[in-house]
């Protein structure tokens, strides 16, 4: 067996335990009933599932092949090389999701590691997640650098009408399956180009549908120690420099668990805000002890914030389309967002008219869209998984009915508007790039720079607020690896100006 598989075996699983994050309120419908926590059967199932994936050989091949070195690769001619003393590196790149980490919770005092290497390095004011602020489409975006129209991941969970079938995000037999994502991810792109990958949980599926996966892969598992994590990092970092992977991807879910359960401002996501805080500089201090700090580049990412959600005001969709308009909903899709397809036989104008008329008089509570009234900066309206009608409550407001009320609502969330504030995500950056920017800022002067950077008097570097889908163009150039890089909603030449 090749190193790549150094870590625990697979198991079934269920992405995020607090399934309350995209819990669906207008229950009564058939596939609400189908959200409960899963049952010992179902989890059998999914093992029976997983047993014949095994059998068919496609975990075998992605488990235990070893490195693909492709002949045209631009890293292997040797001339790319730099050693830390040691050993030989290529050009490694690094990116870790902090899941939930919302922008501001760097000001608590809470993560003195994080901002360390970040005042080392550099950070942004903020991240824009793209709408809705969920983790599954902003993880396919971090990856792809496409909106979720593009993309397809237009929620955790929707209906395709297409395939006729409902992406579910929290089972395997769903969210696996390579057709719901559309794109090219920086690991598939990174492939072509010959380098070697390792994918460390990060939220989406093994393979694309062009068959393209990850080198290494390490699925999903729940409560996994954020040692093991980091062990399993530098063990790919330790790797002899044919196996070893340049770009690893990292997904650490438990600060927007906390979130959820206890909300924002809760003890437990300050604790946990100091546990990844460790895990980050447990992190820096092993590619320091390596005297790698000049050779990789490591990028802290969040996927969106979170809001308080422990004393919401409730919006009874009962109130404004009825029991019957209730019961002509065929699908809802997302949450805290609501997605709504009526039955075929349903009057669909006559409960869009009901909606859009709540709306109206309460414009500080909710909105409601259709593809054609969807504010652009969403870039959420061409694709037909998009629901027809979208509602979208403003920060401080929930979606219930009579029947369900409050009950089993987190206290936390996020997937709003993807401009407020507390759905902001993060952006920590450190390597051999951060300092190329100091450098670059330092000798090219404020004219050039002059909107986006300022420096402190600790040679802090703090970038402007950006959106995510630069991050996949930025991983690319990195790598060195642009003209493989495939089309997305990156912003043409973005990093040029600091690169
Ligand atoms: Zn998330």
């Amino acid at each position: 067996m090749s190193s790549g598989g150094i870590y625990p075996k697979p198991k079934p699983f269920s992405y995020h335990d607090n399934a309350e994050e995209e819990e669906g309120l207008l229950s009564g419908t058939s596939e609400h009933s189908e959200r409960q926590p899963w049952s010992r059967k179902k989890v059998v199932g999914v093992a029976a599932f997983f047993i014949l994936l095994l059998i068919s050989g496609a975990f075998i091949r992605t488990l235990l092949r070893g490195p693909i070195v492709h002949p045209n690769s631009m890293w292997y001619t040797g001339s790319d090389t730099q050693t830390n003393g040691t050993h030989e590196f290529k050009r490694t790149v690094v990116i870790v999701s902090i899941d939930g980490l919302r922008a501001d919770y760097l000001d608590r005092g809470l993560t003195p590691h994080l901002l360390s290497i970040s005042k080392n390095g550099l950070r942004a004011k903020s991240m824009r997640p793209i709408f809705p602020t969920l983790t599954f489409p902003n993880h396919w975006a971090l990856m792809t650098g496409l909106y979720a129209e593009s993309h397809g991941i237009v929620a955790n969970n929707f209906w395709d009408p297409a395939s006729k079938t409902e992406f579910w995000y929290n089972r395997i037999e769903s969210c696996w399956k390579s057709e719901w994502w559309f794109g090219e991810p920086m690991w598939e792109t990174a492939g072509k180009a010959g380098l070697i990958t390792a994918n460390l949980m990060w939220p989406g599926p093994p393979k694309t549908t062009s068959g393209a996966s990850s080198t290494y892969f390490v699925p999903w598992e729940d409560h996994v120690p954020l040692k093991n994590k980091h062990d399993q990092i530098m063990k790919w970092i330790d790797l002899p420099l044919r196996e070893r992977p340049q770009l690893i991807m990292a997904y650490e879910p438990s600060l927007d668990q906390a979130g959820h359960k206890t909300g924002p401002m809760s003890a437990l996501v300050n604790k946990t805000l100091g546990a990844v805080d460790a895990f980050a500089k447990d992190l820096q201090e092993s590619l320091k002890s390596r005297n790698l700090t000049d050779i990789v580049d490591i990028v802290f990412v969040s996927d969106h914030g979170m809001t308080d959600t422990s004393d919401p005001e409730l919006i009874y969709m009962d109130d404004i389309i009825g029991e019957d308009g209730l019961k002509a909903i065929e699908h809802e899709d997302g949450w805290p967002a609501m997605g709504l397809r009526f039955l075929p036989t349903a009057n669909v104008t006559h409960y869009l008219n009901l909606l859009l008329k709540a709306s109206d008089e309460n414009p500080e509570k909710f909105d409601v869209y259709t593809h054609d009234t969807m504010p652009e900066r969403y870039h959420f309206s061409h694709h037909e998984r998009i629901a027809p009608i979208y509602i979208i409550p403003k920060i401080g407001y929930v979606l219930t009915t009579k029947a369900e009320g409050n009950v089993g609502m987190s206290k936390g969330n996020h997937g709003y508007d993807n401009e407020a504030t507390p759905m902001q995500a993060m952006f920590i950056a450190h390597g051999p790039f951060t300092t190329d920017v100091k450098a670059s800022v330092k000798g090219q002067q404020k004219d050039k720079l002059n909107t986006n950077w300022h420096s402190t008097s600790n040679d802090a570097f703090i970038m402007d607020r950006f959106q995510n889908v630069e991050i996949y163009n930025l991983i690319m150039k990195l790598l060195g690896i642009e003209a493989y890089a495939a089309n997305n909603n990156g912003t043409v030449g973005f990093w040029d100006k600091y690169l």
